[in-house]
């Protein structure tokens, strides 16, 4: 097949192209190189089946695929928030751009949806009949509002103009190739332990998230592109249930990288959830998937990929 993947220079973009174009397929990876680079895809340049292109989602483009996965977007708060004017323009314009081909070419289309889609949710675990409790007016709204229009806008076009969609509800995912400065909280925690600087800890690190590492969650997907059920156009959690307290995932950062941690507590964020873990009994059901890589699995190789990119000797020795 050819497969348009937005956001393909980015964090689990350029994983995705690479088992794309492993199972076979031809790929053509589409970013604006906002937090996505192309380091993340030069590896891939010698394959014929491999095309970058410059592109902004928010413009309109015509390609000839037959699925396309749409990723792009910021995902970290603090890059979402550097132009949240942009970021809403990205996820509203940009879903109606790449669901517009969709139609005229009869791609099947899979949209990268978000946990953040619960806001700080009310129910726990969260199931993917629960609505919700985000905030339409704050800091975090560009990237949670914007992402639950494109979920609206992926329904109406399935039900509208028989467009072949599939949602996935991201849960927070973490590995190989997250930039340093990303300002996520795995790769802050990774980077600062390396570098001996303490861990910056946001509120008294009692919130709880859930972490996956990018190759469960990029098996997940492809699963929910390629299967078939009546019920497969309605949104699909995919994260890794085991769910950590910041203050543990601080311990778990020190065992990973064999540094003794020091903590430096700062304000939390407005509206940062206070608890967040999946409920994935639909993604087990429908496409057989769970995860398989454990926090303690992930994180080591995840620390691996900083102690060389950041050039650690000594941590890279280790692992
Ligand atoms: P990322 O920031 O590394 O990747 C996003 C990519 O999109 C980047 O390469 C960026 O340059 C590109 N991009 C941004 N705006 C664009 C535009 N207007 N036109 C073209 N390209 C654009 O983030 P990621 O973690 O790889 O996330 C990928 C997708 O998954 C995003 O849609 C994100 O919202 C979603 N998601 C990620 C997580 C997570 O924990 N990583 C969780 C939930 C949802
Ligand atoms: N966080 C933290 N220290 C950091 C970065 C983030 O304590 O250096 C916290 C943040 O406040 C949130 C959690 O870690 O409670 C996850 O943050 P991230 O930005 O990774 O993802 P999201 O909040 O979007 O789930």
């Amino acid at each position: 097949m050819r497969i348009l993947v937005t956001g393909g220079a980015g964090f689990i973009g350029s994983h995705l192209c690479e088992r794309l174009l492993a199972e076979g397929n031809e790929v053509i990876c589409l970013d604006n190189f906002f937090t996505g680079r192309k380091a993340n895809v030069a590896h891939l340049f010698d394959d014929r089946r491999f095309e970058l292109v410059r592109h902004d989602v928010t413009e309109p483009i015509l390609l000839e695929v037959d699925q396309i996965y749409n990723l792009a977007c910021p995902a970290s708060p603090i890059h979402y928030q550097f132009n949240p004017v942009k970021t809403v323009k990205t996820s509203v314009m940009g879903m109606i751009n790449m669901l517009g081909m969709a139609k005229r070419v009869k791609a099947r289309i899979l949209q990268a949806s978000t946990s953040e889609v619960y806001g700080d949710p009310l129910i726990h675990p969260q199931t993917e009949d629960y609505w919700g409790n985000v905030n339409p007016i704050g800091p975090r709204s560009c990237y949670d509002e914007g992402k639950r229009v494109a979920e609206t806008l992926m329904m109406d076009y399935h039900r509208q103009n028989g467009v072949d969609t599939r949602i996935v509800r991201i849960f927070n995912t973490y590995g190989e190739r997250m930039m340093e400065n990303d300002g996520r909280v795995v790769s802050n925690f990774v980077v600062q332990a390396l570098r001996g600087e303490p861990l910056t800890i946001y509120g008294d690190g009692s919130q709880t998230r859930s972490f996956c590492y990018v190759s469960d969650l990029v098996d997940g997907i492809i699963r929910l592109m390629n299967t078939e059920a009546e019920s497969i156009h309605l949104p699909v959690n995919i994260g890794n249930p085991g769910e950590f307290t910041m203050n543990e995932l601080a311990e778990e950062v020190g065992k990973a990288t064999g540094k003794r941690i020091e903590i430096k507590y700062l304000p939390l964020p407005q509206d940062d959830p206070k608890q967040r873990k999946p409920n994935i009994e639909r993604a087990q059901k429908l496409l057989g998937w769970e995860p398989k890589v454990n926090l303690a699995e992930g994180l080591k190789k995840t620390v691996a990929y900083f102690a060389e990119s950041i050039g650690d000797v000594a941590a890279t020795a280790r692992h």
